[in-house]
């Protein structure tokens, strides 16, 4: 299988998503336009908040931004996928592939990422399907899943015992000379048939939420990723492939205020302001073509467990959500710079 390479400058996307109003939030005023959207699918415009000038005229600010893609509040989990089927298919060409959900609290990275019928279980049933058909051409693909947290710079394994979670120390190893990395002591479950999946995603759940009475709403505060590793073998040809699809529920990027914040959640804070700074500097050199220079990787742990998924033989998308709330502004103007930094480099 030689799938259609998208040629992509940098190999790195970004695709917008503005998930719809919710119950309860009927009430209150959107900010987000589609004028053109469903036209270009690029654009998206954020319409600042009311100014009245002292003859008591009354504007406001709009703020465009182009993506590769953006998804309208109406859009779907499965035309979302839709879009990143090539991507996911990439990996069991041999690609190391990241997606990633990047955005606040609330605003649908873990139901386009992690749901019952978001990407993660998605790319998984796609990628049965397409290594059943190429059994015919003589391949055999095995598949093992990981899922593990990055919190406070740790890393959990979530396929663990509940009782080891905060306990278990894991370090990342890299291996320079086949730009492999493992994970010590960590979890790996093999995916032999699409319930596995099932099952896996089930307890992961189940620890993170035994992870979450202990600090309170962990999950938004800490790096949920979901590592496929696929291993192709040909028997007819004798080639070999081997690719990593990484799916990436990042931790809520609110502008989290350090005053007032002390002890566990000033560490919280501290860790998330880093990582996902990290994250997008380690992006933006890879964008601008620095691979061969210096690129932060070490800087954080994501990065650092991410770096041969992002360089090399890799294709990094990004999901940017947002809300369409007036009362989020300030952190959809912030998220949506952030992916713009990302993108335009
Ligand atoms: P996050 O993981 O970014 O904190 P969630 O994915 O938990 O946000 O979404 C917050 C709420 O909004 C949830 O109740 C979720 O079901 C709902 N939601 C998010 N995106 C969508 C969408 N595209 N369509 C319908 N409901 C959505
Ligand atoms: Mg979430």
């Amino acid at each position: 299988l030689r799938n259609e390479v998208q040629e992509l400058k940098g190999n790195i996307r970004v695709f917008c998503r503005v998930r719809p109003t919710l119950e309860g939030e009927l009430d209150q005023k959107a900010n987000i336009i589609f004028p053109d959207a469903e036209a270009d699918k690029k654009e998206i415009t954020v319409q600042g908040p009311e100014q009245v000038s002292s003859l008591g005229k009354v504007s406001t600010t709009n703020h465009a931004f182009n993506f590769d893609r953006s998804f309208g509040p109406s859009s779907q989990n499965a035309e979302v996928f839709e879009e990143i089927s090539q991507l996911v298919q990439s990996a069991l060409d041999g690609y190391n592939v990241c997606i990633f959900c990047y955005g606040q609290t609330g605003a649908g990275k873990t139901f386009t990422m992690s749901s019952s019928d978001g990407m993660i279980p998605r790319a998984v049933e796609q990628i049965y399907t397409s290594a059943q058909a190429l059994e015919e051409k003589g391949w055999s693909y095995t598949m093992k899943g990981q899922f593990v947290e990055i919190y406070n710079e740790t890393i959990n394994d979530l396929l663990g015992k509940a009782e080891e979670l905060d306990k278990k120390k894991h370090e990342i190893r890299h291996d320079m000379q086949r730009c492999k990395t493992t994970i010590t002591d960590i979890t790996e479950v093999p995916l032999d048939t699409p319930e596995t999946m099932e099952s896996l995603m089930q307890r992961a759940q189940k620890n993170r939420s035994v992870a979450a009475t202990k600090a309170n709403e962990r999950s938004s505060r800490s790096h949920c990723v979901f590592i496929l590793n696929l291993v192709g073998v040909n028997a007819v040809t004798g080639e070999r492939s081997e690719g990593v699809l990484n799916l990436v529920d990042l931790a809520g990027s609110e502008r989290l205020a350090l005053s007032g914040a002390e002890g566990q959640r000033l560490k919280e804070t501290q860790s998330i302001n880093k990582s996902l700074s990290c994250l997008g500097d380690v992006i933006a050199a890879l964008g601008q073509g620095k691979e061969g220079g210096h690129v932060p990787y070490r800087n954080s742990k994501l990065s650092y467990l991410l770096q041969f998924s992002l360089s090399g033989n890799s294709k990094t998308l990004m999901f940017v959500m947002v809300s369409p709330l007036q009362a989020h502004l300030q952190d959809t103007l912030s998220s949506l710079k952030f992916a713009k930094k990302v993108n335009n480099t």
